[in-house]
């Protein structure tokens, strides 16, 4: 099949940025208020979900403790606001020479066609599609467990926990050894939000006259941990902290066993353990989109990530930038020639990147030269849930690491989310809606029911 070409202003320099995720959508926001408004370039995102939600939420999602519609955010709204242009569909290729990509068609539900395949051309093209979570094709987990790598996952795996629960209230007979267990492997900052967050949902769950449950007997939260600690990229002390809150929590935690399949029925493990579940979330390990392994010549690495250069730019094309979760981009001033360090994929190199850029393409527009990217990383921080957030605090606040715990850490924590809310909307609407939020959080129940 021939792909639509789309038609475009050629006058204007075109800025096409694909992914509108936590760096995507920042960076079109900022320069669509900049270049796009003063009409000296045109920009557009591209994008295969129609919403965003960013992602560090979608654990929140997943065990019921947020409402996805109080925070979901429509890309069209946002485009027409921000003005940039905004194009629903999947990337699947590149013609560097043509200065083109690829999407593919969307499908309906019922796999009618809705918008035919086309190509989008573009001056300047901007990488950031994220990654997704890599099973490394582990026997039986991509049919038995649950990724949070989409919002659809997320409230898939709300929708079955409260299955789960609704079904061993009404039935008769004892519960299954595996019944109302989850098992969540992989002990990273997700997996062990997650624990904490279900931890409390389930029982809040329950309460709303589940009375043949008892959440204390009933339901077990056990996390799978191949590395020998948890929260393996973070300091000891660190990991020890959160380890002693989950103990409390009575979650089970089984570090040093590295999971080789997954049934219907529970987890199985290299030393023969096996840990029963009802429900298994996959939270280890990351990869960037497959497409991006064989992107007309650009570099890319073992897990798919483009390689950039300091500049973001990727190493064979000047002309394609790539951040976020989906580049490996040198972390300046770490590591050595022989063994580099690159910037981890997180929130808050994806919302660095984004604002490096917004600052660095208008620049490149007049014809100035580029600024190199220089990663400053502020720390580490866990939320577990409404029983703490703990975490270290690093460089120019702190001078090296310093371990938060309580209040002050949850209100550090929450202003990684508030600094992407600020990127997309502003002060005065960040500020209202955290108000509206706070207020109806006071007359609503703090658990998503369905
Ligand atoms: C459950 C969970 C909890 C997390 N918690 C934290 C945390 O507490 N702190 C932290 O710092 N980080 C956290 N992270 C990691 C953080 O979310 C990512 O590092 C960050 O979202 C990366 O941003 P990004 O812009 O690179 O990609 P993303 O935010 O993943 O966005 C990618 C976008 O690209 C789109 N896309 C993908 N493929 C295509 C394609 N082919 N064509 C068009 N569009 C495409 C997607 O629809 C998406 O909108 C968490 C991640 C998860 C999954």
């Amino acid at each position: 099949m021939v792909a639509a070409a789309e038609n475009s202003t050629h006058a204007l320099h075109r800025v096409v940025i694909v992914g509108g995720g936590a760096g995507g959508l920042e960076l079109a926001t900022c320069l669509g208020n900049t270049l796009g408004k003063r009409k000296r370039a045109q920009i557009t995102l591209v994008d295969a979900a129609r919403t965003h939600l960013w992602k560090p939420l979608l654990h929140q999602v997943a065990a019921g403790s947020m409402d996805l519609n109080d925070h979901e955010l429509d890309y069209m709204y946002q485009a027409r606001w921000h003005h940039f242009n905004y194009r629903l569909g999947r990337m699947a290729g590149l013609h560097r020479q043509r200065k083109e990509i690829y999407l593919a068609p969307t499908l309906d539900d019922r796999g009618r066609e809705v918008i035919p395949a086309r190509t989008v051309p573009y001056d300047t093209l901007v990488l950031a599609v994220g990654s997704h979570t890599n099973d490394f094709g582990t026997a039986g987990a991509a049919e038995h467990a649950i990724s949070l790598d989409k919002t659809e996952q997320a409230a898939l795996f709300h929708s079955r926990l409260v299955n789960a629960c609704l079904r061993a209230n009404a039935q008769r007979e004892p519960l299954a050894p595996h019944q109302l267990h989850i098992a969540i492997i992989g002990a990273g900052a997700t997996g062990v939000e997650l624990a904490a967050e279900l931890h409390n949902t389930t029982r809040e769950l329950v309460s709303f006259g589940l009375d043949r449950i008892n959440p204390e007997q009933d339901i077990r939260i056990a996390i799978v941990e191949a590395a020998p600690k948890i929260l393996p990229a973070l300091p000891d002390r660190l990991s020890n902290a959160v380890r002693g809150l989950l103990e409390k929590l009575h979650v089970q935690v089984f570090s040093g066993e590295r999971v080789t399949e997954v049934t219907a029925t529970g987890v199985r493990t290299a030393s023969g353990r096996e840990v029963p579940a009802e429900l298994v979330v996959w939270a280890a390990g990351i990869k960037a989109p497959d497409f991006l392994a064989d992107l007309d010549g650009l570099e890319s690495n073992r897990i798919n990530q483009l390689i950039v250069q300091d500049t973001l730019q990727t190493t064979r094309d000047p002309d394609i930038f790539a951040f976020g979760d989906c580049a490996a981009a040198p972390w300046v001033g770490q590591g050595t020639q022989a063994s580099p360090k690159f910037i981890p994929p997180r929130a808050q190199s994806a919302h660095q990147q984004a604002m490096h850029l917004a600052r660095m393409l208008p620049r490149r527009l007049k014809g100035q030269d580029l600024r190199p990217f220089n990663y400053r990383d502020f720390g580490s921080l866990v939320s577990l849930g409404k029983f703490s957030t703990v975490g270290s605090l690093m460089g120019g606040i702190t001078r090296g690491s310093v371990m938060i715990e309580g209040w002050f850490a949850k209100i550090m924590y929450i202003s990684l989310y508030k600094m992407h809310e600020h990127a997309l909307h502003g002060f005065t609407k960040v500020f209202l809606d955290t108000l509206a939020r706070l207020i109806t959080r006071r007359t609503e129940p703090h658990v998503k029911l369905h």
